[in-house]
C-alpha cells in the first residue's frame, strides 16, 4: 500500500553532493552546527507561527535532541519545530532553494583559483543541511508539518536522487536519522558530541540535549550573553564572559556592548584588557573577534577588526547573514563590510572618549596595547590623523606619557616641526648626545624607543600641521634658538676642525659638519637629509641589507 515516489535531485543539488561526498574533510564536524542551526531555525518559526494563531505552538520543553546508538550506528536529531509538509521536503531538500547555498555553490562549480582549497571550504562552512552526507552514506528525513496529520520520510544515499514515502510521526517536528560512513565513527561518542555543541552551539537559547544509554545530558549554555540587555547583565557575568573568551585573567578594562539597528543589525560585546595577555599580541597579526550569525558561532577569523586593534576581545551576533557565508564572502559582503566600520568606529570612539576622561587608565591601556596601536598608522590611511591623536609618548620635558596634542601646546616660538628621537632602549635614550642641544636650548623632544617607531612616523609625516622630524635626520639648524643659560660654544676653530675630520674619515662618510645638537660631547652621527633616519639604518643594516 505504501507509495514511495522516487525523485532525480536538481543539477545543482547533484554537483553539491558530488563535492561534499568525494571532498577530505577537516572540519566535518560542521555537519552538526548545520543540522542543529536548521532545527533551531524550525523551532523558532513554529514559535512565530504560533503568536499568530496558524500553528499549534511547541511543547514548552520543546529542545533538540542528538541520540546517537552505536548499535545501529545511526545518529538521529529530533525537533518539535515548524516541520515539513511533502511538497517542502522536495522542495528544501531536493533543489537549492536557498540564496547563500546557490552562490556558494557557484563559487564552486567556476573554477575560481584556489579550486584545491574546495573540501576545506565545505568543511568550514558547511553547506546546509547537505553537510549530512559528508558523514553519512545514508540520510532520512520524517517530517511532520505543525498543525497537520500527515507525515514524510524524505531518504537519500546522496547520489542522483531521493525518495518521499508516507510516514507515521506522532509529534509535529522533525526527525533526521544519518547512517554513518564506516570512517564516522567519532560522532558516535556522546564526549565527542558534546564538544561539537558546545564548541559551535553553545549559545543556542534552545536546550540541546545528548541521550545516550538512557540518559540526556545538557550539550549547551544558551547564554549568548550579548543578546541580553545590559540591564540584565552585572560587571561579575561580563568579567566571567570576558575571560571565558580571551583565555586571560584580568578584569576588561573597558566593556561595549550595543545593539546596532538599521542597514545592517547586529548586537557587538567587546572588551579591551586591562593588562597585556601572556600570549604577546604581536604573535598573530590579526583580530579574533568571533563571529556568531544568530547566535551559531561561524567563525573568529572574519578580521571583524583591523590587525591594529587585535587585542580587543569580543563577539559580533548578526542576523544579516547566511549561516554558511563562505571565506570569500567574509571578504566581500557589504553586511561585514558595514559591520567592519560600525565596530572599528565604536572601537576608536571609546578610546578617544577615556583618553580624554581617565588619563591613567588610558596610560595603562596605552603601555600594554600603545605599539599595536601605532602598526594603525601606516595601515591605515583613512584613520591615520585619528590613531596619532590616540598615540602617548615619553619626552625629554616631561615625566610620564604625553600627547602630540599636549606638545604642539607646549612648543616655543618659531618652532615648526614636532623633534622625536628613535632608540631600542629607553634609557639610552634619555641619555642620549642628540639630545644635548634641544635641551640646552628649552626644546623639547619625544623619546620613541618601540619597535614600531622607526616605520610610523615617516608615514604620518604630520600632526595637525607640524612636521614629524626625526632628530638623527639631516642638517638641523637650531641657530634661531638661543642655548638657555650657557655662553655660546666658540666655533672660531670648529671650521679647521671639521676639515681635519673630513680629511681623516674620507669615504667613511657623506659629509662632516659644524652642529647646534651638541654641548657637552664633541661628535654625534646624523643620518642624510632625505635617507633613513639612524634608527631605521640600524634595524636595516641588522636585516642584513
Ligand atoms: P538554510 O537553513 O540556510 O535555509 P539548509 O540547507 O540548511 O539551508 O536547509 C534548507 C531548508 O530546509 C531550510 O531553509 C528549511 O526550510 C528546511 N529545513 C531543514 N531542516 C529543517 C528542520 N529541522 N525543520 C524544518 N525545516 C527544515
Ligand atoms: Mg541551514
Amino acid at each position: 500500500t505504501e507509495t514511495v515516489e522516487r525523485h532525480a535531485f536538481g543539477a545543482e543539488v547533484e554537483q553539491l553532493l558530488d563535492l561534499v561526498v568525494h571532498a577530505l574533510y577537516s572540519d566535518r564536524e560542521i555537519f552538526l552546527r548545520e543540522l542543529v542551526a536548521n532545527a533551531a531555525d524550525a523551532t523558532d518559526r513554529r514559535r512565530f507561527e504560533a503568536l499568530t494563531g496558524k500553528v499549534p505552538a511547541a511543547p514548552a520543553d520543546a529542545k533538540i535532541r542528538i541520540a546517537p546508538d552505536k548499535a545501529a550506528r545511526t545518529l538521529t536529531l529530533t525537533d518539535s519545530g515548524i516541520g515539513m509538509t511533502k511538497e517542502e521536503l522536495a522542495a528544501n531538500l531536493g533543489t537549492i532553494a536557498r540564496s547563500g547555498t546557490k552562490a556558494f555553490s557557484r563559487a564552486l562549480a567556476a573554477d575560481a583559483p584556489g579550486g584545491a582549497d574546495k573540501p576545506s571550504l565545505i568543511g568550514q562552512f558547511g553547506v546546509g543541511f547537505y553537510s549530512a552526507f559528508m558523514v553519512a552514506d545514508r540520510v532520512e528525513v520524517t517530517s511532520r508539518h505543525a498543525g497537520e496529520d500527515a507525515a514524510w520520510t524524505w531518504a537519500s544515499d546522496g547520489r542522483g536522487s531521493y525518495t518521499l514515502a508516507p510516514a507515521e510521526k506522532e509529534e509535529a517536528g522533525t526527525e533526521i536519522v544519518l547512517h554513518l560512513k564506516s570512517d564516522a565513527d567519532e560522532f558516535l561518542e556522546p564526549i565527542r558530541l558534546q564538544h561539537i555543541v558546545r564548541k559551535w552551539a553553545d549559545h543556542v537559547a534552545l536546550p540541546i540535549v545528548i541521550a545516550s544509554d538512557g540518559e540526556e545530558t545538557a550539550g549547551n549554555e544558551g547564554t549568548a550573553l550579548w543578546r541580553k540587555p545590559k540591564s540584565e547583565i552585572d560587571e561579575e557575568a561580563y568579567t566571567a564572559f570576558y575571560r571565558h573568551l580571551s583565555h586571560n585573567f584580568d578584569k576588561p578594562w573597558a566593556t561595549l556592548h550595543w545593539r546596532a539597528e538599521g542597514a545592517t543589525e547586529f548586537a557587538a560585546l567587546l572588551f579591551v584588557p586591562s593588562m597585556k595577555p601572556f600570549m604577546a599580541v604581536e604573535d598573530e597579526r590579526r583580530s579574533r573577534v568571533r563571529l556568531h550569525v544568530r547566535r551559531m558561532f561561524i567563525s573568529d577569523e572574519a578580521e571583524l577588526l583591523p590587525p591594529w586593534l587585535r587585542f580587543v576581545q569580543g563577539v559580533v551576533d548578526t542576523d544579516d547573514l547566511p549561516l554558511n557565508v563562505s571565506r570569500e564572502m567574509l571578504q566581500a559582503t557589504p553586511a561585514l563590510a558595514r559591520i567592519r566600520k560600525a565596530v572599528t568606529g565604536r572601537v576608536m570612539t571609546e578610546l578617544g572618549n577615556r583618553a580624554k576622561n581617565d588619563a591613567e587608565g588610558y596610560a595603562a591601556f596605552f603601555e600594554a596595547f600603545g605599539p599595536v596601536l601605532k602598526e594603525g598608522i601606516y595601515e591605515d590611511v583613512e584613520r591615520r590623523a585619528e590613531i596619532a591623536g590616540l598615540l602617548r609618548f615619553k619626552s625629554s620635558a616631561t615625566e610620564g606619557w604625553t600627547s602630540l596634542a599636549d606638545y604642539i601646546g607646549r612648543m616655543k616660538d618659531g618652532q615648526s616641526e614636532i623633534y622625536y628621537l628613535v632608540a631600542d632602549d629607553p634609557e639610552a635614550l634619555a641619555r642620549s648626545p642628540q639630545l644635548e642641544g634641544f635641551k640646552a636650548r628649552g626644546l623639547e623632544v619625544l623619546l620613541l624607543s618601540d619597535h614600531v617607531d622607526a616605520f610610523w612616523p615617516d608615514q604620518l609625516r604630520e600632526f595637525e600641521g607640524k612636521a614629524l622630524r626625526s632628530i638623527t635626520q639631516g642638517n638641523l639648524d637650531l641657530s634661531s634658538f638661543k642655548p638657555e643659560g650657557e655662553p655660546e660654544a666658540e666655533s672660531g676653530d670648529v671650521g679647521a676642525i671639521v676639515a681635519a675630520l673630513k680629511e681623516a674619515l674620507g669615504e667613511e662618510v657623506a659629509d662632516v659638519r659644524a652642529t647646534d645638537r651638541l654641548v657637552d660631547s664633541a661628535v654625534v652621527l646624523a643620518s642624510g637629509e632625505h635617507g633613513p633616519d639612524l634608527q631605521m639604518q640600524r634595524l636595516l643594516r641588522r636585516a642584513g641589507r
